[in-house]
C-alpha cells in the first residue's frame, strides 16, 4: 500500500491546503482503515473555513465529515465489520461516559469530537476512524445516495421528534440542502399540504422536484396569510431549515402546532411575543445532529427510496476542492462531491 496521501489541511485563517501527508496505520484495537470512495463538502466546512470562522474547527486537521469509504484494514477489536466492507460514517464521537451520554443522549456529550473538524476526516486518500463511528451500507447502494448518510440521519434526528402524520400540512422555510431532506422525508411520510419558503429560484425549483406542493417566494408578512389561506388555520408543522426564522415559524404554525427549530446560526436573536407560544400552545423542538438515527438512515439509503442523487449538482477530484468550497460559499450548489481517486 502507499505510504503517501492527499489530503486536504485545515490551516487555520480560512486557509485549506492540499498537501501530502502520511497513509494513517490502525494502531489501536477499534481502529479501522477505510480507502475513502467519495467525500462531500457541507455548508459547516464552508463556515469553519469563513474569517472569522462561523464554527470551530482544530488547525492542522484534515477537513471532511461526509464521506463514504471502504474498509481496507481493522484491528482485532472489530467485530461488526470486515475487509472490503462499504461504510457510512457518524462523524460525531460522544464519550460514552459523561452525563448525557449515560441518558442516551449522545449527541449531548460534554466530550465531544468530530471527524472531518477536530480530528482527521475524510478529504484525503485514506481516514482513520473508530470503529463505532462506522455503518456497513449494501454496496448497491449507489455512492450518490450513501454520501447522505450524515445529514440525513441528522434529519431524520428532527422527524422522529416531529412525528409527522399521513395528512398533515407542513411549511418548510429554506430550501437549501436540509430543507430539501425534509421535504422528501415529508412527501414520504403521506403529507397532504408540504409548502416551501424559498426566495432563490434555482433552490425552489429542487423544492418542487423533491416534493414541495407550493414553494412560496414573497415577504415574510405575506407567508402567514398565504399558508393559512391553505391549510385553513396555520401548517400542523413548521420547520426552520435557516436558523434565524422562529418568529416566521411561530406566526405560521396552527395553534397547538409543532415549530422545528434545525437549522443553526449562533448569531440570530429572534424577537417573539411569548404569549402567542402560551396562548396557542405551540410546541417548539430543538434537534442537533443525529441520535440513533444511522440504523435507519442506512435502510433508508438502501431502500432506494428517496432518490437524493439528484440533488448532486457538482462533482470534483479531492485536488479541486477549492471550487467546491467556492460552489457552496456562493449558494449555488445543493451537494458536492468530492473524489479523492485519480
Ligand atoms: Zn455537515
Ligand atoms: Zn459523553
Amino acid at each position: 500500500m502507499k505510504k503517501q496521501m492527499v489530503a486536504a489541511v485545515f490551516e487555520g485563517n480560512g486557509v485549506l491546503q492540499l498537501r501530502k501527508k502520511p497513509v494513517p496505520a490502525v494502531s489501536r484495537e477499534k481502529d479501522v482503515l477505510l480507502r475513502i470512495e467519495v467525500a462531500s463538502v457541507c455548508g459547516t466546512d464552508v463556515h469553519i473555513l469563513s474569517v472569522p470562522p462561523g464554527h470551530p474547527a482544530n488547525a492542522a486537521t484534515i477537513l471532511g465529515h461526509e464521506y463514504v469509504g471502504e474498509v481496507i484494514d481493522a484491528g482485532n477489536g472489530v467485530t461488526h465489520l470486515k475487509k472490503g466492507d462499504r461504510v457510512v460514517v457518524n462523524p460525531n464521537l460522544a464519550c460514552g461516559f459523561c452525563a448525557y451520554c449515560r441518558k442516551a443522549l449522545p449527541n449531548m456529550c460534554e466530550n465531544m469530537t468530530t471527524l472531518g473538524i477536530f480530528i482527521d476526516g475524510g478529504f484525503a486518500e485514506y481516514n482513520l476512524a473508530p470503529c463505532d463511528a462506522l455503518f456497513a451500507i449494501s454496496k448497491e447502494t449507489p455512492l450518490e445516495e450513501a454520501i447522505f448518510a450524515e445529514p440525513l440521519s441528522c434529519v431524520l434526528n428532527g422527524i422522529r421528534k416531529l412525528k409527522p402524520l399521513p395528512g398533515e400540512s407542513a411549511l418548510v422555510l429554506g430550501a437549501g440542502p436540509i430543507g430539501l431532506y425534509f421535504v422528501s422525508i415529508l412527501r414520504m411520510a403521506g403529507l397532504k399540504e408540504i409548502l416551501v419558503s424559498e426566495p432563490n429560484s434555482k433552490r425552489a425549483r429542487m423544492a418542487r422536484k423533491m416534493g414541495a406542493t407550493e414553494v412560496i417566494s414573497r415577504g415574510d408578512t405575506q407567508l402567514e396569510e398565504i399558508v393559512r389561506a391553505r391549510t385553513g388555520v396555520g401548517a400542523d408543522i413548521v420547520i426552520d431549515a435557516v436558523g434565524a426564522l422562529m418568529k416566521e415559524a411561530v406566526a405560521s404554525a396552527r395553534k397547538g402546532g409543532r415549530v422545528l427549530l434545525f437549522g443553526m446560526n449562533s448569531r440570530a436573536m429572534a424577537e417573539i411575543r411569548q404569549n402567542d407560544i402560551t396562548r396557542n400552545e405551540i410546541e417548539i423542538i430543538g434537534s442537533f445532529i443525529a441520535n440513533a438515527t444511522f440504523p435507519a438512515t442506512v435502510s433508508l439509503l438502501e431502500s432506494g427510496r428517496l432518490n437524493l442523487k439528484s440533488l448532486v449538482t457538482h462533482r470534483f477530484k479531492l485536488r479541486e476542492i477549492h471550487k467546491g468550497v467556492d460552489a457552496m460559499r456562493r449558494g449555488e450548489a445543493i451537494k458536492v462531491l468530492v473524489d479523492p481517486n485519480e
